[in-house]
């Protein structure tokens, strides 16, 4: 997988220093709004393997599908949404947006979420789950994702308390 990646007119370049935790389609009326599109392609990856190469990215805070807010990371130029962080998510994650990478051709969604709002006319694969809102993380995630996104919050939660 090609892990690089940045905006349309190239102020702002990073690089996934490891595989995402899966790979979400969400089809809510907050990323169709976002992404101008019929769904957005979302790699959940730890903040700590998202690098920027090249620029900082500028940030404002918005209400989610949820209704809890994310703050989206976007480019000051030219506007390309590079990635979010949502408040309602324990530890450090970032969702980057795969369409943002040099190469997204082997991207594959692992799980379709808010399809309560999927476009009509757009047929899902019937081997990918898919669910009208949310989901449960152990039904869905392989357990080395499980494992990993545990590490995260764990540690995320000792550095919040100062240890
Ligand atoms: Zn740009
Ligand atoms: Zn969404």
């Amino acid at each position: 997988m090609n892990r690089e990646g940045g905006c349309s007119c190239g102020a702002l370049r990073y690089r996934l220093t490891a595989p995402p935790l899966i790979v979400h389609a969400c089809h809510c009326r907050d990323c169709q709004r976002i992404t101008g599109s019929a769904f957005v392609i979302n790699l959940w990856i730890e903040g700590e393997f998202v690098e920027s190469t090249s620029g900082a990215p500028r940030s404002c805070t918005l209400k989610g599908g949820s209704g809890k807010d994310h703050d989206v990371f976007f480019c000051a130029t030219c506007g390309t949404y590079l990635w979010s962080r949502y408040h309602g998510v324990p530890g450090d994650s970032l969702f980057v947006r795969a369409g943002t990478l040099d190469d997204a051709s082997e991207i594959e969604p692992d799980v379709h979420i808010y399809t309560r709002t999927k476009l009509a006319w757009l047929t899902l694969p019937n081997d990918v789950p898919s669910f009208e809102a949310f989901y449960e993380l152990s039904k869905v995630w392989p357990a080395e994702s499980l494992e990993r996104f545990r590490r995260n919050v764990a540690k995320h939660a000792a550095q919040s308390r100062g240890g």
